[in-house]
Formats: structure tokens, C-alpha cells, sequence
């Protein structure tokens, strides 16, 4: 099954796409990145590809691989 990927350096911190996750599988984390952004993880194991967090991401953050 398709998965959602990261790039996490180019994330700045909106948390769109922590609220449009059907799965819950996004969640904001406490490292900051080399902008000095706070940053998301995504959890495989819930993720569904379905690719909402792609879509609404305005920084080109995910792929769906
Ligand atoms: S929508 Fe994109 S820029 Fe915003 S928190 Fe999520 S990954 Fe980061
Ligand atoms: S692809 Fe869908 S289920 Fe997976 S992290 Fe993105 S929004 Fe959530």
C-alpha cells in the first residue's frame, strides 16, 4: 500500500495537515528543522495513502510512494 513520505525540511510548522488526516496519523514533534520550523511525523503504520496531506500541504513537505 501506498505510504505518505517526508521531506520535513521544507515544513514550516501549519499543522494543516495534522487536522485533515482521516487515519490520525500525523502528529506535531517537538524537533525543529534546519529553518527552525516545528515539524510532523507520520505514523505508517496508521497512514492509508490516501493522500489529504499531500494535497493540502502548501510546502511540497509529502509524497505518496
Ligand atoms: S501542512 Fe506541510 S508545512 Fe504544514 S505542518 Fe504539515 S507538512 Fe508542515
Ligand atoms: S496519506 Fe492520508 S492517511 Fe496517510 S498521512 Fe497523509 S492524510 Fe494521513
Amino acid at each position: 500500500m501506498a505510504k505518505a513520505k517526508t521531506n520535513v525540511e521544507l515544513c514550516k510548522g501549519c499543522y494543516m495537515c495534522v487536522s485533515v488526516c482521516p487515519k490520525k496519523a500525523i502528529r506535531p514533534v517537538e524537533k525543529v528543522n534546519k529553518k527552525g520550523y516545528s515539524t510532523i511525523a507520520v505514523d505508517e503504520d496508521l497512514c492509508i495513502g490516501c493522500g489529504m496531506c499531500y494535497k493540502v500541504c502548501p510546502d511540497y513537505v509529502y509524497t505518496i510512494e
